[in-house]
C-alpha cells in the first residue's frame, strides 16, 4: 500500500472485468484490473490508484471459486458463510450440492442450505428426500418461502459475511430482494437468456444487510450457475471436503484405497452400515474420478 494517492475500497459489485468499490468514506468509484485477467472478487478489500486501476487486495480470509480444465471463476472474497440456494420446484442437482460443499470446506466457509419455495407443497416431500443425505451429514438447512417470509433465515445472517449460490431459478434474486430492502435485484437467473445487451446482466453484488435484522451482516448474491468445477482441488482435498467420511479415513485395508472395488474398505462398510449415505459415496467418487482424468 503505496502511494499517498491511492485510495482504499471494498468491492461491492463485478460485472465481467469492471468493478464497483466502496471507498472509506462511502463513496462509489469504479476500478478495473491491470493486466487481462482480474485476480479480484466481490467482498476483496482493494487499493487503487486515481485512475481506477486496482492494484492490489488485502490479505483474505476465503476465496471462493470454482473452475473448470480452462478457467477459474472467481465467486466471493472473504466469505465465512455459504448460502446454497435449492427450491422445490424447479428441482436441483445433489451433485451440485456436494461440489459446492467440497468448495466451501477448502475455504474454511459454514454451508447453510437454503430450501425456498416451500408453498409449493406438492413439491415439498421430493426436495427433502434429495436434501436428506446433506441433513445426515450434519448440513444446516432452512425452509422458507422467499417471497413471502425470508424470516427464517434472518438470526444466521447477523456478523457473517454470507454468499449466495445457487443454480438458476431457484430464487436466489428473490431471496436477496425479501433480504436487502430497495436491493432491487434484478430476477436475472430468468431475463439471462432474453438479455441481447453487452452489458451483462449476471453478476456479483454485495450488499449490507439492515441492522435491526442482521445487525454486521453482509450478502453476496452470485450469478446463477449449473457447473461448479473443483479442476483447484486434489483427490486429498476432495476427501477432505466430505465430512462424514473423516471418521473413517486411514481405517481402509490399503493405504492409497480409492474406495471403490478394493476389499476392505472402511467407506463402503460405513456405507453398508448406512452411516455414509450411498449418493455421497457417488458423488465423491464422480469428483476424484475428474481429478484423476483431468476431466470436467
Ligand atoms: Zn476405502
Amino acid at each position: 500500500m503505496s502511494k499517498s494517492t491511492n485510495r482504499h475500497g471494498t468491492i461491492v459489485a463485478a460485472f465481467g472485468r469492471h468493478y464497483e468499490i466502496e471507498l472509506a468514506d462511502g463513496s462509489l468509484a469504479t476500478g478495473y484490473p491491470k493486466g487481462k485477467k482480474s485476480p479480484f472478487a466481490v467482498g476483496d478489500e482493494v487499493e487503487l490508484t486515481v485512475d481506477g486501476q486496482i492494484t492490489g487486495h488485502g490479505p483474505r480470509r476465503s476465496l471462493l471459486y470454482r473452475s473448470d480444465a480452462y478457467r477459474q471463476k472467481l465467486i466471493a472474497a472473504n466469505a465465512t458463510q455459504l448460502l446454497l440456494v435449492v427450491a422445490t420446484d424447479p428441482s436441483f442437482s445433489d451433485m451440485l450440492l456436494s461440489r459446492a460443499l467440497v468448495a466451501a470446506e477448502h475455504e474454511g466457509l459454514t454451508t447453510t442450505i437454503v430450501l425456498n419455495k416451500c408453498d409449493l407443497t406438492s413439491a415439498l416431500p421430493a426436495a427433502r428426500k434429495l436434501l436428506a443425505p446433506f441433513i445426515a451429514l450434519g448440513c444446516r438447512v432452512v425452509e422458507l418461502s422467499a417471497r413471502f417470509d425470508p424470516s427464517p433465515l434472518l438470526p444466521l445472517l447477523a456478523g457473517e459475511s454470507s454468499v449466495l449460490v445457487g443454480q438458476s431459478g431457484m430464487g436466489k434474486s428473490t431471496l436477496t430482494n425479501a433480504l436487502v430492502p430497495g436491493a432491487a435485484a434484478p430476477t436475472r437467473e430468468l431475463s439471462t437468456a432474453l438479455d441481447s445487451g453487452k452489458h451483462t446482466t449476471t453478476y456479483a453484488r454485495l450488499y449490507r444487510l439492515p441492522n435491526d435484522t442482521c445487525p454486521g451482516g453482509t450478502l453476496i448474491d452470485s450469478p446463477g450457475l449449473q457447473e461448479f468445477g473443483l479442476k483447484h482441488l486434489t483427490a486429498q482435498e476432495i476427501e477432505f471436503g466430505f465430512a462424514e467420511f473423516r471418521p473413517f479415513l486411514g481405517q481402509c485395508r490399503f493405504r492409497d484405497c480409492q474406495h471403490l472395488a478394493e476389499p476392505g474398505c472402511a467407506i463402503k462398510e460405513a456405507m453398508a452400515a448406512g452411516t455414509i449415505h450411498p449418493r455421497r459415496l457417488d458423488h465423491f467418487r464422480q469428483f476424484t474420478s475428474e481429478s484423476r482424468h483431468g476431466s470436467h
